[in-house]
């Protein structure tokens, strides 16, 4: 016979799922009620309310997608994007490489601008691709390039679409609660997010987020969304304002309960009060690493406090390390991906799982399975270094 199963216990310091809070997991294993339940509707209304806090906008059509960040992704270009037009794509890492499919498939041109893994977007190679396709209706970009740990100016690269006359895609799964964004102040058109990162929710979840202008751009479309289930104008009858909610899919009703949770927690800590927090345990894990004599990818002032990857001396033999690490620290750190699979270890300090008590066993664990293949470094100096960050 087979038995249940019970996962063993781990902290989760790779690029996601991140640590789940206790009272998330709580949340999750309340009684099913029905998708349209009244009561469950009303939890739905707040939901979105909690999103738009997150994302920081407005935006009447904010809502969680059924399904994982990449659906998100896919949700957000299938509606934007019809056969024929133009987006410019950003491409610095994995995530990137994903966008350019997506717009591939929805029959959309891909206009490509490259950038080496590990570096954030160039700004002036974009304002090229602008001047030369004035023809694209968008650009797509990620702000927090998980596979190598950079943050891209959102910010300004929103602008310069602005002045372009182009929407603007924003992939944020590694984003929301980590480290600043501001949807309506930098005029981001459409953005998706996951739940298993600095939410730490359950994995499964995308929250989405449209601005009018996009949100009339899919209104007015002349083909129709290839996707039956990500096409919002259907989507929008089960979570839309109408009183009348009507049957679309029926929705994960349980992972919906943790998802107001891990927003209700966000907002008992408060936005800000995260983004200082991912920031504070991120110098002090930069404080250890380095005193170990581990070097980051990224310089200084792009890399995201939420996934830190650095490199180590060729000599080591990094997957005995982070199978060490699970083994005998119960510990996931993740390995790298793409361009930098073999050459950096991914360490992630996402939502819960953020915190002084995680950086140091990260540090001293690291340390020791250092010393165990003969790289000598000096764990209690690398503790200390990062005592001197917290005091
Ligand atoms: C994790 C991630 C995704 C995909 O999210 P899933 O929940 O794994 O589908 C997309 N983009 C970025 C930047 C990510 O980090």
């Amino acid at each position: 016979m087979t038995t249940s199963f019970h996962p063993p216990s781990r902290t989760l310091m790779g690029p996601g799922p991140s640590d789940v809070y206790p009272r998330i997991l709580e949340a999750l294993s309340r009684p099913t009620v029905g998708h349209l339940d009244p009561a469950f509707i009303r939890m739905m209304d707040e939901l979105k309310s909690l999103l738009q806090f997150a994302f920081r906008t407005t935006n009447q059509l904010t809502i969680p997608i059924s399904a994982p960040g990449s659906a998100g992704m896919e949700c957000v270009i299938a509606n934007l994007v019809e056969p024929g037009e133009k987006v410019i794509v950003c491409q610095n890492g994995v995530f990137g490489g994903r966008i350019k499919e997506n717009v591939e498939r929805c029959g959309g041109v891909a206009i490509m601008v490259m950038d080496d893994f590990g570096k954030p977007i160039d700004l002036e190679k974009v304002e090229d691709a602008f001047k030369k396709h004035s023809d694209a209706v968008a650009i797509a970009f990620v702000h927090s390039e998980t596979s190598t740990g950079v943050r891209s100016d959102a910010e300004t690269l929103c602008a310069l679409a602005r002045a372009y006359g182009c929407l603007t895609i924003v992939d944020a799964v590694t984003t929301l609660a980590g480290i600043p964004l501001e949807v309506d102040a930098w005029g981001i058109d459409a953005i998706y997010s996951g739940t298993q990162k600095c939410l730490s929710c359950v994995p499964g979840l995308s929250p989405v987020s449209f601005s009018p202008r996009a949100a009339e751009k899919i209104t007015k479309r002349s083909s129709r969304v290839q996707s039956w289930f990500l096409d919002t104008n259907l989507v929008m009858g089960y979570w839309g304002t109408d009183a009348k909610r009507s049957y679309h899919h029926t929705a994960p009703v349980n992972s919906l309960y943790a998802l107001h949770e891990s927003l209700v927690i966000l907002e008992e800590e408060g936005l800000e009060k995260s983004w200082q927090r991912h920031r504070l345990n991120h110098l002090a894990l930069v404080a250890g690493l380095e005193s170990l004599g581990l070097e980051f990818v990224v310089e200084e002032n792009s890399r995201l406090p939420q996934l830190n990857a650095v490199s180590f001396p060729k000599s080591v033999d990094e997957a005995a390390v982070r199978s060490t690490l699970l083994s005998e620290y119960r510990l996931e750190i993740g390995a790298g991906l793409g361009a930098l699979a073999g050459k950096v270890w991914r360490i992630g300090l996402m939502g819960y799982a953020s915190n002084p008590k995680n950086v140091n066993l990260c540090v001293s664990a690291l340390g020791k399975a250092l010393n165990a293949q003969g790289h000598r470094c000096d764990v209690s100096r690398a503790v200390d270094k990062i005592g001197q960050v917290y005091s």
